[in-house]
């Protein structure tokens, strides 16, 4: 066993039933890896914590752009113009794979420092650039899933490029993460993002798609986000709907990640369920861009997988506290709405962020306080006498304050103190 570590404090552990519970104890960390859980036992003198500590795992994202990490509240338009004026003169920058591997540095340290460990996240077109970050990503300790954006169409034609070269592209990157996070032993993976079907012909999305069957490559895409978007959707596809699209592309399946599915129907909400297929609930973005309430608990009825995702820089906040916080306000309003019910607790929402997302893509040793798990773990010091709430969960979520970080640790090394 090489160097050891040990933390102590009030340990945010699973509950296996969907939440979290917190208890006294103490990790033993060696080789980037959680040995062993002592619960009741608080080391007199750990490496890190202590007895005011709180002591949880490091938050997983979702979904996020990148290279959007400048753009963060530009404000005044809805999706489909803040792409055009906003987001896409930022992404042109990628062009330069310089800029894409200084940005991407800074987001990771920026994320971390946030408390997020681990992340799904979108490139731009860019091959050479997407790759930058990529390695960006891989030198910050993250567990990260990457892709390059595939456009060919309804974009500046300096973000758009030919289907098969696209598909050729992917591939590729795909190829070569597995060698390199092989070669480096980092937590990483290329994933086939096509960006959302308006900016894909059928013949790049049926390419995608092929590609994510052949390689068994996880997917990103948007889906069903605005009004305005679902009404291209329909226009560009002859009425077909949005989520049938992707899955006549073959693009649907349990390592597919769609973001946003505020507007889907019954029907696309069951193909979603059918082929284990995940939506990545993004509430800061959806009211950032006034894009409507995502019903979280007609995706859950349905039976359709959830994640949940800051959508950088759709959605203003870094913090996954903060998403967090945004995803059970949205619920509140839905419920209050539809009268269905459906709130959700505190103690799922940290769920969420943390083993609850790395579960549902399919990371089963991330984000989580057991032994064998990865040691992405955040130690933790609260200025609110948490002890002594009625609900400790719901306020060490609602009176969270970043500047509680005291240390992010990923893979065991300490990359942030303040
Ligand atoms: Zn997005």
């Amino acid at each position: 066993m090489g160097e050891t570590r040990t933390i102590s404090g009030t340990l945010m552990l699973q509950d296996g039933r969907g939440g979290v519970r917190l208890t006294p104890g103490t990790l033993l960390l060696a080789d980037g890896v959680i040995r062993r859980v002592s619960e009741g036992i608080i080391d007199p003198r750990p490496d890190s914590g202590g007895e005011h500590a709180i002591v949880m795992p490091g938050f997983v994202d979702a979904h996020m752009h990148l290279p959007q990490f400048d753009s963060i509240g530009i404000d005044g338009f809805t999706l489909l113009d803040w792409l055009e004026r906003a987001i896409f003169p930022a992404e042109c920058a990628w062009e330069d794979p310089d800029v894409a591997g200084e940005v991407a540095t800074r987001a990771a340290q920026s994320l971390l420092s946030f408390g997020t460990t681990s992340v799904c996240a979108y490139g731009t077109v860019h091959h050479d650039g997407t790759k930058a970050s990529i390695e960006a990503l891989a030198a910050a300790g993250m567990r990260a899933m990457v892709g390059q954006v595939l456009m060919d169409r309804n974009a500046p034609p300096e973000l758009c490029r030919g289907a098969a070269q696209l598909v050729r592209e992917a591939v590729s990157l795909t190829e070569w993460t597995r060698g390199f996070a092989a070669s480096r032993g980092a937590r990483i993976e290329h994933s086939i993002n096509p960006r959302f079907a308006i900016s894909c012909t059928p013949e790049l999305l049926s390419g995608a798609g092929e590609a994510v069957q052949r390689l068994h490559a996880p997917m990103q895409t948007h889906v069903s986000e605005s009004t305005g978007e679902c009404e291209a959707i329909a226009r560009l596809f002859d009425g077909r709907s949005y989520v049938g699209v992707y899955q006549d592309a073959g693009l649907l399946g349990p390592r597919s990640i769609l973001a946003h599915g505020v507007w889907l129907d019954e029907a696309e909400r069951s193909t979603l369920a059918a082929t284990h297929s995940m939506i990545a609930h993004c509430p800061t973005a959806n009211m950032f861009l006034q894009s409507g309430d995502c019903d979280l608990g007609a995706l859950g009825r349905s039976g359709v997988r959830l994640a949940v995702g800051s959508d950088i820089a759709g959605g203003n906040e870094r913090s996954m506290v903060r998403v967090a916080r945004a995803m059970i306000e949205t619920s509140k309003r839905v419920a209050a709405s539809t009268g269905k019910g459906g709130v959700i607790a505190a103690g799922r929402a940290w769920w969420m962020i943390t083993s609850g997302n790395a579960d549902a893509i399919g990371w089963k040793r991330t984000s989580r306080l057991e032994p064998g798990a990865e040691a992405d773990v955040l130690v933790v010091t609260p200025d609110v006498r948490w002890q002594e709430a009625v609900d400790p969960l719901g306020t060490l979520l609602y009176a969270w304050d970043d500047r509680w970080i005291e240390q992010t640790l990923v893979a065991g090394m300490a990359v942030t103190r303040r």
